[in-house]
């Protein structure tokens, strides 16, 4: 494991190590001209737009727009030779010159959407979370439906309202059917929910009628992100049959700040359950981008769930082969996400719908009050970890969003 160098002071088990080197976009009070490209190097941010004029002027160009925009473009050559330079100019301590005025405490820093946000599509890819929405809505049929081990099942949803965590969400308005009416009600959401899941960015397009194969996954996919697919339940189950999620999911989808490189994930890499399925030649699991990375979810600061990642049934991998096998192309700053990601134990489902069993069984918190669903002014978080060198843990860091009130007015102005 390479050391950080000594001026740094950064601890060996720092989650923002130099195993894990994740990018940002960010700017701070003392800056003039805007956004910059940095790096998060224990609590604070390296100013890498910086950095890169003075140690790495080739490629410095990527980084002056202030977003991860043209370095992820610019394709896996470049990922790899700055994310070398990085650990080469953190490990030396005559690079101390060079560096040691551009770090801001990360406190101190305002960080926006790292990269254009281009199509993002959501999978369905935990067996678990499947089993479970399948025994919550369909009591007493076969939990899967009948495609769900053949492919990876997705949906196309709305990019533009892809915020960075911080931003607060406002609870939805919208039509459903409350329990017994004949008709449909408008009105504020009742059933707020969060999904923990997991995003991966794409950086290296694809030409349209060129399917990706599995093996070439890390040639286009530049790194990972967390995802909350912010969901309103009872507006989904009213609107979803039969083209699926509509405005049930598309007021807001909340990421983190933080983009890490797939090169950060190397020892989190595991083998995914459907290595072992039967599938078609083009979803054959021989990648292992499977990850062992693990989710904690926090409402109002309490853990209600621990969801692991490792259980996903579907790799990255085989999701990019499925979205691109009819010729679809993928573009720089196309988000897919993995799906709600729930473990088998109770305590490792990531979503209130499974948490509290689609609203039959509160969530206890420790103030005393419990949870079917989310409040107004509730907060959650999702944060994570994955397996790093040497047995250690490096962090994927943390999206959050507080629940706004409704605005409690139908289109024709009135409820
Ligand atoms: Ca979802």
């Amino acid at each position: 494991m390479i050391q950080a160098a000594r001026w740094l002071r950064l601890p060996a088990e720092h989650p923002f190590g130099l195993a894990a080197l994740p990018y940002c976009s960010y700017t701070a009070a003392t800056y003039t001209g805007g956004y910059r490209v940095g790096v998060a190097v224990g609590d604070h941010i390296l100013d890498l737009t910086t950095a890169s004029d003075r140690l790495m002027p080739a490629r410095a160009h990527l980084f002056r727009a202030g977003s991860l925009d043209d370095f992820l473009a610019a394709g896996d050559g470049a990922w790899t030779q700055v994310r070398d330079g990085l650990t080469g100019w953190l490990s030396d301590e005559q690079c101390r010159p060079a560096i040691e005025d551009l770090m801001v405490p990360v406190g101190q820093a305002s960080l926006r959407l790292p990269f254009t946000v281009a199509d993002f599509v959501d999978f369905f890819a935990s067996e678990n979370h499947a089993a479970n929405a399948g025994r919550i809505f369909r009591p007493g049929a076969e939990p899967l439906p009948p495609n769900w081990k053949h492919l990876p099942i997705g949906y196309h949803g709305r990019s533009g309202s892809v915020v960075v965590s911080g931003t607060p969400v406002r609870r939805p308005c919208g039509q459903f059917r409350p329990p017994g009416a004949d008709a449909p009600s408008f009105g504020p959401s009742a059933r707020l929910d969060f999904e923990a899941e997991l995003g991966f960015v794409v950086g290296a397009r694809s030409h349209l009628g060129e399917p990706v194969p599995a093996s070439r996954f890390a040639e286009h996919v530049f790194g990972v992100c967390l995802v909350n697919d912010w969901s309103a339940r009872d507006i989904q189950s009213f609107e979803t049959v039969p083209l699926g999620p509509f405005l049930g999911k598309s007021f807001a989808t909340t990421v983190s700040p933080w983009v890490l490189p797939l090169a950060a994930l190397e020892h989190a890499r595991v083998r995914p359950p459907s290595a072992a399925a039967d599938l078609l030649p083009y979803l054959t699991e021989t990648t292992h981008w499977g990850l062992d990375i693990d989710f904690e979810v926090r409402l109002n600061g309490s853990v209600i769930s621990r969801p692991p990642y490792a259980t996903m049934f579907w790799s990255p991998a085989q999701m990019l082969a499925h979205l691109t096998v009819n010729g679809a192309a993928v573009r720089t700053g196309d988000l897919y996400a993995s799906g709600t990601v729930s473990g088998p134990e109770p305590d490792q489902r990531g979503s209130l719908l499974e948490l509290s069993w689609n609203g039959t069984e509160a969530v206890p918190l420790p103030d005393g009050t419990s949870r079917f669903w989310l409040q107004d002014a509730d907060e959650l978080t999702i944060s994570a970890t994955a397996r790093g060198p040497g047995g250690g843990r490096i962090g994927l860091g943390s999206a959050t969003g507080r629940i706004l009130p409704a605005v409690r007015e139908s289109p024709a102005g009135k409820d």
